[in-house]
């Protein structure tokens, strides 16, 4: 059975995001990707398959998003073939309108479904992407997400949001993806050390299907992340933390870099030390 987002953290379940298109309905101003033209909305079928004959060895989570998922004619076809095999779960990512065009999506426990229903929150308003209500709890591996901006809070402090303090809400911190987050913020850079094992293998490696390309970096998605062919050789080194390097955009890189499970990061810590002095790093 599919596990629970709460299972996945954590585990040894590695994440990688397939950009399907860059379309969407919506524009919101934070969004790295997205065109408002309707471009590349059947996805290739044969790009897919050579991606998962990749990635089947290794045990994946794969989030379809774009752009918005819901607008791709053949995102069932998507989900289908990622379910053929044992080590990958799909998890598809909408502003909800994939309960409009798949709600099928929504049903079925072995698709883990996150919604980012709201544009953002205001002292006297949510601002939402759809008009739906929030996602309640369940057992059917749907989530709200929810990032808590400033003005998150200050409706909190107004108005009573109980009906999203569940365990099928995801509350992610408002982070340096956001729009005005340096203006709050002091800049701190995260330690080399942690910035290197990142970029063995980031939090979320891309496969862009409109470029047909492996992208090392999301944060980088518009400015200037390296890029590989996808192909099976590729995909292998990638998971085996040989693709990718610490690029020059790392050196000066100001991302939160999430913490790694201690299995994973003692893994590629131990590969860094063969290329740097990880006590010069851990002095620094
Ligand atoms: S740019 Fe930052 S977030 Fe991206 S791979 Fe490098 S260290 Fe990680």
């Amino acid at each position: 059975m599919t596990p629970t987002l709460k299972e996945l953290k954590g585990s040894e379940y590695r994440t990688v995001d397939f950009y399907l298109s860059k379309s969407c309905n919506k524009s919101c101003h934070y969004c790295t990707a997205w065109t408002l033209q309707m471009r590349n909305l059947n996805v290739d079928m044969d790009l897919v398959r050579t991606i998962l004959k990749g990635l089947a060895p290794y045990k994946t989570r794969i989030c379809l998003l774009g752009g918005e998922p819901g607008l791709t004619k053949n995102l069932d076809e998507v989900i289908a073939e990622i379910k053929k095999y044992e080590n990958l779960i799909p998890q598809v990512l909408s502003n909800s309108l994939v309960r409009k065009f798949y709600p099928h999506i929504l049903e079925d426990r072995d698709i883990i479904y996150i919604e980012h229903l709201v544009l953002d929150f205001y002292q006297d308003k949510i601002e939402k992407l759809g008009n739906y209500p929030f996602l309640p709890k369940n057992d059917l591996n749907n989530y709200n997400l929810i990032i808590e901006t400033p003005g998150y809070f200050k409706y909190r402090d107004n108005f009573d949001l109980t009906e999203i303090d569940h365990e099928n809400t995801e509350f992610k911190e408002y982070n340096s993806r956001s729009p005005d987050f340096f203006t709050d913020h002091e800049l701190v850079q995260a330690p080399e050390l942690e910035r290197r094992v990142c970029a063995k293998f980031p939090q979320v490696p891309v496969f862009d299907f409109e470029i047909r390309k492996i992208r090392h970096c999301s944060r980088k998605a518009i400015n200037g992340s390296r890029e590989f062919d996808i192909t099976v050789e590729n995909i292998t080194k990638m998971m085996n933390y040989e693709l990718f390097d610490f690029e020059k955009y790392c050196t000066t890189c100001m991302d939160i870099i999430p913490k790694r499970p201690k299995m994973r990061r003692d893994e590629i810590t131990a590969l860094i030390s063969k290329e740097v002095n990880l006590l010069d790093l851990m002095d620094a």
